[in-house]
């Protein structure tokens, strides 16, 4: 067996100390290694980079000669004991949810930064053992192993790397549902409501169960870290660890951010944590873990993260209908939609998602954003072929059962699209093309058709019309603040400021002679027609240019979703069945 300890004597130091003793030793020479990335977040991270002062030891303490021959690589050998301790260190000082985290007022740690690993052993049980800071407590999902305070099992390396751990003072809150209990550790202050907060998370778990049928854990820990600014989730088997801004929970628009991420990474322990693409557990912690479902697993999870709060009383539908509009607008201001598909977007995540860059929006998609919106277009067509006797939920538990925990999980190929073709029943063949075209292909969605079938539509328009109603002129590019400079941040490829040869980071100096801000540059641009050419004067870098450029009529930048003037009794049904009223 591994066994870990992990202690925090100086946390103004930002190091976690961590020994590791292994039994049971019969090779000549130990391989350990430390994960490169964290499950949940798809980029390669090398946390290996943090660790200081490895050493190996026999049980005696007598030295064993070590050496790296990789970067995330620490080779022992064992000189014929059978029993290996190492101590090393862990420098961790990043304030993320899938990393590592010591100061003096708290410790946070994914074990995959800390623990390293024996790959022919992983699928052993391991004990974790905290020694926490003076008058700290720890908050994790794993199960305590009964040797002691704060001493913890675990079934394998998995389920090990899939539990965080706070230290602290944390205030816990608690709750059960179905008689599971349900923690909610928070670590800082707010403007948070405890009661509220309680409340509202207990109808979140209510809404989802209703959703499945049952909750499938013991127990379920939420840590929920309030900074300063700071945002993101990430979702585990029994767990989740959210990040919020410490005044979000105020005015409601705000508290919406908690109430979203927190449904949203809650969600996941159906849709990823249980139900998983096959390449997505087990894991191999040493490279990237490609697939093309992460649409699948991000996407029906953003779809259902909303709606659910509709369906929970949390959020009111026209609400609802304000956040899908503006999805359609931000995905429809993004080139990358006719560039990238869904599928490509999952399989790159590793290095375009998290690694985004001035061009992006104009050569990539997140699978989050258009995942969202396929999934409610798929929700739609299975909605209006069965005339609404199923809907994308039913697709969601058949793959659900189909594909449990226990098993391979979802196969690469096919396998969402048989089980959207075995619900819709006669109506299958129809889903090949939604598939082929919306998923494996860059066809414009069809939203028009799809919010048809609720009684729904579209209604497009500009923010600042011309005069007579029409389209504005358009530049294409957005801008940033830097000191007091104003720089180019981006430039929409389908955009004239792009045609025209303007370059991100060129510095705004002056709009047809006179000097411009961003501000002043808007207010002059709403002056000309569509057609008109203007001269921007830009500094790259320290030559000053000037850039004709011939502005184009703006595409629409204002979008409601709205009923349509008279919906047919059935469209009103469905939309009644879709908001679960
Ligand atoms: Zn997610």
């Amino acid at each position: 067996m591994l066994t870990y300890t992990v202690s925090m004597p100086e946390p103004h130091t930002h190091l976690f100390h961590v020994e590791v003793a292994i039994d049971a030793v019969s090779s000549p020479h130990l391989d350990l290694h430390l994960p490169a990335w964290t499950p949940g977040s798809y980029m390669i991270r090398e946390y290996a980079r943090h660790v200081q002062q490895f050493s190996a030891t026999d049980p005696d303490g007598q030295p064993l000669s070590w050496r790296k021959t990789a970067k995330a690589l620490w080779q022992v050998d064992t000189e014929g004991v059978a029993e290996v301790r190492l101590r090393y260190k862990v420098y961790a000082f990043e304030q993320t949810v899938r990393t590592s985290y010591l100061d003096s007022s708290h410790g946070y740690f994914n074990p995959g930064n800390l623990c390293m690993y024996l790959p022919e052993r992983s699928h052993e049980p391991l004990t974790l053992r905290v020694l926490p800071a003076e008058g700290w407590r720890v908050s994790t999902a794993l199960e305590p192993d009964g040797s002691g305070p704060w001493c913890y099992r675990a079934s394998d390396y998995d389920e090990l790397v899939d539990s965080p751990f706070e230290c602290g003072t944390q205030r816990v809150l608690t709750f059960s549902v179905d008689g599971i209990p349900h923690e909610i550790a928070i670590y800082g202050y707010g403007n948070e409501d405890e009661a509220r907060l309680l409340r509202d998370t207990q109808r979140i778990v209510e809404s989802q169960r209703d959703m499945f049928g049952s909750l499938p854990y013991p127990h379920y820990l939420f840590i929920l870290h309030l900074t300063d600014g700071r945002g993101g989730g990430l979702e585990h088997r029994n767990s989740v660890t959210n990040m919020v801004d410490r005044w979000s929970f105020q005015p409601e628009r705000s508290y919406e951010r908690y109430l979203s991420l927190t449904s949203h990474e809650l969600f996941h322990v159906w849709n990823v944590k249980r139900l998983r693409p096959a390449a997505l557990g087990p894991f191999d912690y040493s490279q990237e873990n490609y697939t093309r479902l992460i649409w699948f697993v991000e996407g029906v999870t953003s779809y259902y993260d909303e709606l659910l709060l509709v369906r929970g009383g949390l959020m009111q539908p026209e609400r609802f209908l304000e956040r899908l509009a503006d999805e359609i607008l931000n995905l429809q201001s993004q080139p990358g939609r006719q560039l990238q598909t869904l599928e490509e977007s999952s399989f790159d995540a590793w290095i375009k998602y998290y690694r985004p860059d001035e061009n992006s929006a104009n050569t990539s998609i997140s699978y989050y954003l258009k995942g969202s919106l396929v999934s409610m277009l798929l929700d739609m067509q299975i909605r209006r072929v069965t005339e609404g006797t199923h809907c994308l939920e039913d697709v969601v538990r058949l793959l659900y059962q189909r594909y449990p925990i226990s098993g391979p999980g979802i196969p690469e190929a096919g396998a969402v699209l048989a089980a959207v073709e075995e619900i819709a029943g006669e109506h299958a063949g129809l889903f090949r093309d939604f598939f082929a075209q919306m998923i494996a292909g860059t066809t414009e969605l069809d939203y028009s058709s799809g919010l048809a079938v609720v009684g729904l539509e579209l209604r497009w328009s500009y923010r600042a019309p011309r005069p007579d109603g029409s389209a504005p002129a358009w530049l294409g590019a957005t801008f940033k603040r830097k000191g007091e400079r104003t720089l180019v941040s981006s430039v929409r490829s389908d955009s004239p400021a792009y045609s025209a040869g303007v370059y991100a980071d060129d510095e705004l100096v002056a709009l047809n002679g006179w000097r411009v801000d961003e501000e002043q540059l808007q207010a002059r641009l709403a002056e000309y027609a569509p057609g008109s050419t203007v001269r921007l004067s830009l500094f790259r870098g320290d030559a000053l240019i000037e850039v004709p450029v011939t502005l184009t009529a703006a595409p629409y930048d204002r979008l409601e979703v709205v009923a349509v003037s008279s919906p047919t009794e059935q469209q009103r049904e469905q939309f009644q069945h879709w908001m679960g009223r």
